[in-house]
């Protein structure tokens, strides 16, 4: 049913334009005709109902012209486009905001269709305006949300590349740009299997594989293809991209973790390797014997221990620092030996591991003739030169042990045999050596608690006047029994005491009881005995050693020339600290005597400098006299060396006459040795010097 309104819309109405009027009545799109008028006006010749009640347009605008009825802008505006319409003749769309009441605008898309005459002219133009706002609003979300996402994948510092099920690399985001060196048209030609190292696409294609069936996939260890070939580690992510419930393609981020992984090969590199030396370390020579084990991929192989005979002694007297140096030429040395499947690791000190791959025991035995004559030339340090002699103990694979810890158990206790065989060689393990390394370690336990239980006593070796054969002077030499262990060697335990410290207390106490003696013997003759003690290189640099040498003497109220210092060579080898503590000594009138003269780091640098009163020569040139030539040479050279500079001379361990007779016609002043007498209890020596002087 027509309605009455409807009727006023119609101007001149007929059938067909009441249907139109039903139809334009009910479409939810305004709808207006205007006529075209010359001079580009537009007049209203029809809006439907839709049209008079949201836009600001009444029912009494019609026939009026757009500028007649809307404000100025809107007029404006909207001639613009019914212009273009008219003037082209061809459909115009454009989008415009109607506010249709004061809180509310809706977004209208509108068509403007111009319709022609006979001779072509555009004489309406039918103007189609639809409410946009729901689709508007949706569009606008999409594309916020679309730039949100954009702007998070532009901004990422994560490469993001989106590629299709085949592989093609779709799309990918700045940060893949700069993280690959390729710009984005070369990589969307490319296909990213070809950006992984070779080694890494087996994992690569696993993940992509699972991501194609919905699984967002990570790995950490990746290396990613840069253009310039250089390969980075990279963090991988898939991510399958779904689009209505489908997977289309996937995602793969990637993560440079290059630097993460620098700094996680520096930490590996630091806990593998030794910091001073640069060579692989004690854990690095576990992990590998660990690997070798379990492998089980060599049927035999070789572990060497070895140490550096008396580096302890350089190191205490020419300071840490040259001794870290003289370490690191050992580790080159060591590395630089040549033979293949050889790994040299350092323990710790001057302890070092060679682990020799795919060895026999024969292979085992050439190779550690290789480290002895690498030791054959002398290292240099501050244009000094030291003489380093290395000892070694082997232990064999399966045969001395099938797990790293009795390997290296076993070599240690051979190297420790070497040790006490005299040093500078080498040494397989066999199984009865465990004995005596029990022994070391009761030795020590023993050693800590010998002097409250009064277990050491000194004992006393004349020194004899050649000219006079008068004992003018007696050599204190250490002894210890122990009640397990039965009489011990100062040659077995001093190196040991040296080694735990225990050379102090025990130094001081010889030095107190000398003394005492030295006392005791005041009232015997007339100029009273001289005795020499020991001192330890250690010991020689010990900041309290003259307040316990003065306190000696002034609690037995001795002469101070009564007392002799032995040193060694070694102790004075630097003679910054030796000088001062030397010339105290002799200001505190001590006598001074260098011990084993000629063995240590002999320097005649030294003799003109220290203030020293003796010269001991040691025993391993007198012992072959008078028959080596060139053991007479030496000493000969000594004798006069000594008496030159006003020094005394005493030869050590004369055990024949003929070597006596030798040392007398070479005007040796004083002899030591079993010729003479051995070391012997106190009661006794005092017997000889009672002979003497009777
Ligand atoms: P040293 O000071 O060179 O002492 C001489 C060593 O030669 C002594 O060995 C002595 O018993 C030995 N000897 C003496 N005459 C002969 C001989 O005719 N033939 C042979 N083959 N040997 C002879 P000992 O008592 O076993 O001492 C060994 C080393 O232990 C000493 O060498 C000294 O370096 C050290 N020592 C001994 N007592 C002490 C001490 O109280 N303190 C320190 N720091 N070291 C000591
Ligand atoms: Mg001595
Ligand atoms: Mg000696």
């Amino acid at each position: 049913m027509v309605k009455k309104e409807d009727d006023i819309l119609i101007k001149g109405g007929n059938m067909e334009q009441i249907i139109f009027h039903i139809i334009f009545k009910h479409v939810k799109d305004l709808v207006f005709i205007m006529e075209v008028e010359e001079g580009n006006r537009f007049r209203y010749a029809f809006a439907n109902q839709n049209a008079l009640l949201h836009a600001d347009v009444t029912a009494q605008c019609l026939g009026k012209t757009l500028e007649e009825v809307l404000p100025e802008e809107k007029a404006k505006l909207l001639q613009s486009y019914y212009r273009r319409a008219a003037q082209s003749g061809k459909i115009i769309s454009f989008h415009d905001e109607v506010e249709i009441s004061s809180n509310c605008k809706v977004f209208g898309e509108t068509i403007l269709t111009p319709v022609k005459d006979g001779v072509g002219k555009v004489i309406y133009i039918v103007g189609v305006t639809r409410d946009v706002t729901q689709s508007f609003k949706e569009k606008r979300l999409l594309m916020e949300s679309e730039q949100k996402y954009r702007s998070i994948v532009d901004h990422s510092l994560d490469g993001v590349l989106s590629i299709n099920l085949s592989g093609d690399i779709l799309e990918v985001n700045p940060a893949a740009v700069r993280m690959t060196g390729y710009n984005e048209e070369l990589l969307k030609q490319m296909d990213i299997s070809v950006l992984f190292h070779p080694e890494d696409l087996p994992t690569f294609r696993n993940m992509i594989f699972q991501t194609h069936y919905g699984l967002a996939m990570e790995s950490f260890d990746c290396r990613f293809r840069k253009r310039n070939k250089q390969f980075i580690s990279v963090q991988i992510k898939t991510v399958p991209i779904i689009i209505h419930s489908q997977i289309e393609g996937v995602y793969v981020i990637i993560r440079d973790i290059s630097e993460q992984a620098k700094t996680a090969e520096i930490i590996k590199y630091m806990a593998f390797h030794d910091q001073l030396t640069g060579i692989l370390n004690r854990r690095a020579l576990l992990e590998k014997l660990d690997v070798l084990l379990k492998g089980k991929k060599e049927k035999e192989f070789s572990l060497f221990s070895m140490d550096l005979d008396r580096f302890k002694l350089l190191n205490d007297t020419i300071g840490h620092l040259a001794g870290d140096v003289i370490l690191k030429q050992v580790a080159e040395r060591l590395s630089g030996i040549h033979s293949s499947g050889a790994e040299v690791f350092r323990q710790g000190g001057d302890e070092f591991v060679i682990l020799l791959h795919n060895s026999s025991r024969h292979d085992a035995g050439l190779f550690a003739q290789k480290i002895l004559a690498a030791f054959s030339d002398s290292f240099y340090h501050d244009s000094k030169e030291y003489y380093l002699s290395p000892s070694i103990g082997i232990s064999v694979y399966p045969y001395d042990g099938k797990n790293a810890e009795t390997l290296i158990k076993n070599a240690n206790e051979a190297l420790y045999r070497v040790k006490e065989k005299g040093k500078a060689h080498f040494q397989f393990y066999c199984p009865d050596m465990n004995k005596f390394n029990t022994n070391v370690i009761a030795l020590e336990t023993q050693l800590r608690k010998a002097a409250e239980r009064g277990e050491f006593k000194l004992h006393y070796q004349p020194q004899v006047n050649l000219r006079t054969k008068e004992v003018e002077s007696m050599e204190a030499l250490l002894r210890w029994d122990n009640p397990e262990l039965g009489s011990v060697s100062p040659g077995e335990f001093i190196p040991v005491a040296e080694d735990t410290g225990l050379i102090v207390p025990i130094g001081n106490w010889v030095i107190q009881e000398a003394c005492k003696q030295i006392q005791e013997w005041r009232g015997l003759c007339k100029n009273g005995v001289r005795v020499a003690v020991n001192i330890s290189p250690k010991q020689f640099l010990q900041l309290d050693l003259l307040n316990i040498i003065e306190k000696s003497l002034n609690t037995f109220n001795i002469p101070p020339h009564l007392l002799e210092i032995e040193i060694t060579e070694g102790a004075m080898q630097d003679t910054k600290e030796a000088i001062p503590i030397l010339k105290k000594m002799k200001d505190l009138g001590l006598i001074i005597s260098v011990d084993d003269f000629g063995t240590g780091y002999s320097s005649l640098n030294y003799l003109k400098q220290f203030p020293i009163d003796i010269l001991k020569i040691d025993q391993s040139f007198v012992k072959d006299l008078p028959n080596s030539n060139k053991d007479a040479a030496i000493i000969s050279s000594i004798i006069h060396l000594g008496r030159s500079l006003g020094l005394e001379v005493i030869a050590e361990g004369v055990e024949e006459e003929c070597q006596a007779e030798f040392l007398k016609k070479g005007n040796c002043d004083k002899a030591q040795g079993y010729f003479f007498a051995r070391p012997m209890p106190a009661c006794s020596a005092e017997k000889i010097i009672l002979e003497a002087y009777q």
